[in-house]
């Protein structure tokens, strides 16, 4: 079986094949519920392993600093092209590294150091680059953190939703240079509207980090961010399913100012593989399938979290809106803490991470939530029936988690599941 078209031509280097072999078992016989995951094309694949590998173009399309990239310009032009088109935005920025990198280069086009950004809280849902301490970010800018709502499990009114009292009194008190909207584990649609009325108010810039629902929003499934923010930001890897990446879009205006901040600001030379396949991908979020993939992405998320509360889960934020379903573990297990749910689930061929809960009264280590999502499974033809069966095989591993025997029956069960939605199967010889 092969993972790629190129693995073949690596066959002299045993001991990276054997890896990237064990790698395949792993992706396609266990269940990859990573909420920023998902398995590319092998359109895209083949892109990311092509002769564009081999090409120094730091510049941009007609302005670069090597010789030999007319061919080059062409790629880049058509990932900037094709991306404009998706999004309806006036400027594209294909050659961040990642996410990260992309929205370090808008706090460095847009803001001086020491500016002051108005962000969501990591342990409420925000990102790593929103101002952690743990982040150079919080070192070069003064972050101001907004959260969410106080948890409420009346159904009518859900609580865990984006306070945007709490995001305007802060605005107001601390008049920030840009305001971020954009989270990393968050089951609800952000509206971009109130956030811009709150921006104009102090007159801040807006940059949405849609990170993870890029692809939601390419497919209609979540509202365009690009008509009412400054800047949007985003990764090309995870509901997009394209090559791990990251790109900007800016209005016209902004245009230079974030050009010069990811090169030569940021980054030296562009990946202009990963800048091919990129173009792949967002001809492939283009096409009518891609709407109905995202819905179901949709779909299955709610069926997910249906049958996971079932099972005595809490819902954070009493839902999902999007791809993604975060749990609260304690009214499941008060003794069952996320770490040793992520621990058990892996050992059962579920792929997870453990994630803070608003107001978490563990660490960010141990944590009493786990985020799961359904992007990478519905790639591979998962529906609601089978996202029911993976909350109660979920369920029964983490009841049955003292008695290796019953994890192990889990995990032979998901090997069966697994074997009927293989994503490659249609593309192995
Ligand atoms: C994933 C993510 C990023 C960073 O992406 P990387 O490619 O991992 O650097 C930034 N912002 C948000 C909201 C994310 O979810």
């Amino acid at each position: 079986m092969e993972s790629s078209p190129f693995d073949a031509w690596i066959t002299n280097d045993d001991e990276l094949v054997s890896l990237l072999s064990q790698e395949w078992q792993r992706q396609t016989s266990t269940l990859q519920l990573i909420a920023s995951e998902n398995f590319a094309s092998p359109a895209v694949m083949a892109a990311t392993g092509s002769v564009l590998t081999n090409k120094y173009a730091e510049g941009y399309p007609g302005r670069r600093y090597y010789g030999g990239n007319q061919i080059v310009d062409e790629v880049e032009d058509l990932a900037r092209r094709r991306l404009t088109a998706l999004f309806g935005a006036d400027h594209a920025n294909v050659q961040p590294h990642s996410g990260a990198n992309a929205n370090v280069a808008v706090y460095q086009a847009l803001l001086e150091t020491g500016d002051t950004i108005l962000a969501m809280r990591l342990d409420q849902g925000g990102h790593l680059t929103h101002g952690s301490p743990a982040s150079m970010t919080s070192k070069a800018w003064h972050f101001v953190s907004y959260g969410v709502t106080p948890r409420n499990d009346d159904p009518e009114h859900p609580g865990e939703q984006i306070d945007f009292d709490n995001v305007r009194d802060l605005a107001l008190t601390h008049r920030p240079k840009l305001i971020v909207a954009g989270a990393t584990a968050y089951a609800r649609r952000i509206d971009p509207s109130p956030f811009r009325e709150i921006a104009d108010e102090v007159g801040a810039l807006l940059m949405f980090d849609s990170a993870h629902v890029a692809g939601l929003i390419a497919g209609g499934s979540h509202p365009n961010p690009v008509p009412y923010a400054d800047v949007v930001t985003f990764t090309t890897h995870k509901t997009l399913r394209g090559p791990r990446g990251g790109a900007i879009l800016a209005r016209t205006e902004l245009a230079k100012k974030i050009d010069s901040a990811v090169f030569p600001g940021q980054q030296g030379g562009p990946l202009e593989n990963a800048i091919a396949a990129k173009a792949v991908a967002f001809r492939e979020a283009a096409l009518a399938s891609f709407a109905v993939y995202t819905e179901q992405i949709v779909a299955n998320a709610k069926a997910f979290a249906t049958a996971l509360a079932g099972h005595g889960f809490r819902l954070v934020s009493g839902g999902t809106e999007n791809h993604m379903v975060l749990l609260d573990l304690r009214d499941f297990d008060g003794d069952l803490t996320g770490k040793e749910a992520q621990e058990v689930l892996d050992r059962a061929g579920i792929t997870t991470n453990r994630n803070t809960i608003p107001d978490d009264p563990r660490s960010p280590f141990i944590t009493s939530g786990l985020r799961v999502g359904t992007a990478a499974q519905t790639t591979a033809g998962m529906r609601e029936g089978e996202f029911t069966q993976v909350a109660d095989l979920m369920a029964r591993a983490l009841r049955g988690r003292a008695v290796d025997a019953e994890v192990q029956a889990v995990r032979a069960d998901v090997a069966e599941l697994c074997r009927s939605f293989n994503p490659y199967a249609n593309f192995v010889k």
